[in-house]
C-alpha cells in the first residue's frame, strides 16, 4: 500500500471498486482455506476407513470421495478462478485510472511551470517520472492494496485454525516469524534508500541519452561518438551498480523469508510428529496444519514484497510529488485583469532585470517607449540583452512592478494570457511540431482554413517551396517526416506567427537563415500587412531592420541609443562602428566572391 498526498484521495473516489475487489479477495482466501479440511479428510479416510464428519463417524467410500471431497473440490477451484479474475480487474483497472489522474495532473502542472523550471530540469529526467516512476507508483497501489489485504486475511484465517487445532504448535511456528518482520523492516529502510539512488541514477542515463539523440549531429561532426560513448558507459555502469545493490538488498529479503519458512517446517515437523507419536494428533490433522501454514507463507511472503514494493513506491512518489508540487515562479498577481483589444504600445521604465539564478544585471535601467503601430528594429551585440529584453515582453521571467508597461498598463496588473494571447512571436529556436505544415502554420488558430494558412505561407515567401513538397501542405514534418532547411524552418515560424494576426509580433533573429531576396520579400510583406501593428524584430544584418520606423541599440544590457537608422548611424559611434565592420565584410566577402 502506498499512501502520500498526492494519492490518498483515491482510495476514497475509487472505493466501490476496491470493495468489490476486497470481497472477492476475502472470498478466494476463506475457500482456499477450506482445502486442508479435505486433505485430512482423504488421509484419516484412507488410514482408518471412516472419516469423523460433524461429530459422526461416515464410511470413507466412492460415494464420500465423489460427495464430500472432488465435487466440493471442483465448486471451490471455478469459485476461485472467478474471485481470482473478479479481484484482479478490480485492482489492476482501479490502479489504471489512478495512473491516467496522475499523468494527467503531471501534465497539467508541468504545463503551468515556468521556463526556469525547465531550465534546471531537464527532458529525460521529467520524461522518467512519466514512465519509470509513475509506473513502480502504479504497481504499487494495485498490488500494495491486494498483497496487503490478501496477506491480513490469509494470515488471520489461516491462524486462528491453526491455534484451533494447536496453540502451542502455533506459537512456536511464530518465533521465527517475529524475528523476520523485525530484520524485514531494517532491510527495507535500506531499499527505500538504494531506490532512490537507483532511480537518479537512471534519470541521468536518460537524461545522457535525451541529450545525445537531440545533438547527434554536433557529435558526429566533431567526430566525438567515442567520448560519448565512453561517457554513456560510465552512466550506464552508474545505473548498473545502484540496481545491483538494490537487489542485493532485496535477495537478502527473500532469503531471510525462505529462512523462515524452512524454520517452521523444521518446527512443524519436528514438535507435529511429537505431537503424533504422542496420539494427540493423528496424520491427516497433521497435513491439515501444514495446509494451512502454507497458506501463511504466501502472507510472511508478501510481507517482504510489500516492504519492497512499498519503499520503491514511496521513493517514486517523492519524486512524482516534486513535479506536483512545483509551483510556477511567473503567475497573475493578485487582482490582475485581463488586458482588452491590445493596441500594442509598449514602455520599459528604468527596468533591470536579472535572471532568477543569474549573477549580475543583464538588463541595466532600460528605458525607452514603442509607440502602437510602430515598426522598430533591436539591435546589438550577441549577448547584450535582446532575447531577455523580448522574452519580458512576452512576461516569460517576473519583472518588478512599474517598469514595463503595455497600453499604458503595468505589466504585473494585467493576466498574463491576455498579454500572450496580444502577442506572437517568432523565437529564434524555430521549433516545429512532427506534424504537417499545415498544421504548423495554423498552430495558433483553431479552425483556421487552407486559405488563411497559404496567405501567411506566402507573406512568408514559403509558398513555392511548399509547392514543391510531394504533399504539399500535408506533408508531414520531424521524426516521422521530411527535414526542413534552416531558412524554410524559420519560414514556417514567421507563418504560424503571422496566422494570429497578433497587435504585437516579436521576431528573434528570424530572417538570418534566408537568403536577402527572400528577406527583402518578407520585410516587405510584413510592411504591408502589419500597418496599424507593432512589429518588434531583433536582426544582426543592418539590411534587414535599415527601414524600420525606429532603431534600439544595446550595449551590455543597456539601451545605448534610439532613432532611425540616418540618426544613430550620425550621433552612436558603436552603432556606427557596427555598421560599418559589416559593410566591409560584406565588400570582402563580395570581393572573394
Ligand atoms: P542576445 O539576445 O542579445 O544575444 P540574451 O538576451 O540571449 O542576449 O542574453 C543576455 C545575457 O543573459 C547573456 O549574458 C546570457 O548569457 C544571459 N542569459 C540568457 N539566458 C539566461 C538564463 N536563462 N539564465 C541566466 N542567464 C541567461
Amino acid at each position: 500500500m502506498i499512501f502520500g498526498k498526492h494519492i490518498n484521495r483515491y482510495y476514497l473516489r475509487y472505493l466501490h471498486m476496491l470493495l468489490i475487489g476486497l470481497a472477492a479477495l476475502a472470498a478466494v482466501d476463506y475457500l482456499q482455506l477450506l482445502v486442508p479440511k479435505l486433505y485430512q479428510m482423504v488421509i484419516n479416510g484412507v488410514n482408518n476407513g471412516e472419516v469423523l464428519v460433524d461429530g459422526v463417524m461416515v464410511p470413507f467410500d466412492m460415494d464420500f470421495l465423489l460427495d464430500r471431497i472432488c465435487m466440493p473440490m471442483l465448486t471451490i477451484i471455478l469459485a476461485m478462478i472467478i474471485g481470482r479474475f473478479l479481484w484482479r480487474v478490480m485492482f489492476l483497472g482501479t490502479a489504471f485510472k489512478v495512473e491516467e489522474n496522475i499523468r494527467n495532473r503531471m501534465f497539467d502542472n508541468s504545463r503551468r511551470l515556468s521556463q526556469n523550471y525547465y531550465q534546471v530540469h531537464k527532458v529525460g529526467s521529467l520524461m522518467s517520472l512519466y514512465t519509470n516512476d509513475l509506473d513502480t507508483v502504479s504497481e504499487c497501489f494495485a498490488w500494495g492494496i491486494m498483497m496487503f489485504f490478501d496477506a491480513l486475511l490469509l494470515a488471520v484465517m489461516s491462524l486462528t485454525k491453526m491455534f484451533r487445532m494447536n496453540w502451542l504448535l502455533t506459537l512456536l511456528s511464530l518465533i521465527p516469524t517475529a524475528l523476520l518482520l523485525v530484520s524485514a523492516t531494517i532491510v527495507g529502510r535500506y531499499m527505500m534508500k538504494k531506490w532512490d539512488v537507483r532511480q537518479e541514477a537512471f534519470s541521468r542515463l536518460s537524461d545522457f541519452s535525451q541529450e545525445s539523440f537531440s545533438g547527434i549531429a554536433v557529435i558526429k561532426a566533431f567526430v566525438k561518438e567515442a567520448k560519448e560513448l565512453m561517457a554513456f558507459r560510465k552512466l550506464n555502469e552508474e545505473n548498473e551498480v545502484a540496481n545491483v545493490e538494490h537487489t542485493k538488498a532485496a535477495v537478502l529479503l527473500r532469503v531471510l523469508v525462505m529462512a523462515f519458512v524452512e524454520s517452521v517446517v523444521c518446527i512443524i515437523l519436528g514438535y507435529g510428529g511429537y505431537l503424533v507419536w504422542k496420539g494427540v494428533f493423528n496424520a491427516g490433522q497433521l497435513v491439515e496444519f501444514i495446509g494451512y501454514f502454507t497458506a501463511v507463507i504466501w502472507p510472511v511472503m508478501a510481507v517482504s514484497e510489500l516492504i519492497d514494493m512499498s519503499s520503491r513506491g514511496k521513493a517514486s512518489l517523492n519524486r512524482i510529488s516534486g513535479l506536483l508540487d512545483a509551483e510556477p515562479d511567473v503567475v497573475d498577481a493578485p487582482g490582475a485583469v485581463p488586458l482588452e483589444q491590445v493596441r500594442g504600445e509598449i514602455e520599459f521604465r528604468d527596468l533591470s532585470f536579472r535572471y532568477p539564478d543569474g549573477e549580475y544585471d543583464v538588463l541595466q535601467h532600460v528605458s525607452f517607449r514603442i509607440e502602437a503601430g510602430e515598426n522598430v528594429g533591436l539591435v546589438g551585440k550577441t549577448g547584450c540583452g535582446k532575447t531577455t529584453l523580448v522574452d519580458l515582453i512576452l512576461r516569460t521571467y517576473n519583472v518588478p512592478d512599474g517598469t514595463l508597461f503595455v497600453d499604458g498598463h503595468d505589466v504585473n496588473s494585467i493576466t498574463i494570457h491576455s498579454l500572450r494571447e496580444g502577442c506572437a512571436y517568432v523565437p529564434q529556436d524555430n521549433y516545429l511540431f512532427s506534424e504537417t505544415i499545415a498544421e504548423n502554420i495554423a498552430f495558433a488558430v483553431d479552425d483556421a482554413t487552407r486559405a488563411e494558412v497559404e496567405e501567411a505561407a506566402t507573406l512568408a515567401d514559403l509558398y513555392s517551396n511548399v509547392q514543391e513538397f510531394h504533399q504539399g501542405y500535408d506533408t508531414l514534418l520531424g521524426e516521422r517526416g521530411v527535414t526542413v532547411s534552416g531558412g524554410q524552418k524559420q519560414r514556417i515560424s514567421i507563418a504560424r506567427a503571422l496566422m494570429k494576426k497578433a497587435p504585437i509580433l516579436i521576431l528573434d533573429d528570424s530572417v538570418s537563415a534566408v537568403d536577402t531576396q527572400t528577406e527583402r520579400v518578407i520585410l516587405e510583406n510584413l510592411r504591408r500587412t502589419r500597418k496599424g501593428k507593432t512589429t518588434i524584430l531583433i536582426a544582426h544584418r543592418i539590411s534587414t531592420i535599415q527601414q524600420m520606423d525606429k532603431l534600439l541599440y544595446m550595449e551590455d544590457g543597456r539601451i545605448a541609443a534610439v532613432g532611425t537608422h540616418d540618426a544613430l548611424y550620425e550621433s552612436c559611434p558603436g552603432y556606427r562602428k557596427m555598421v560599418d565592420l559589416q559593410k566591409l565584410e560584406e565588400e570582402g566577402g563580395a570581393d572573394h566572391a
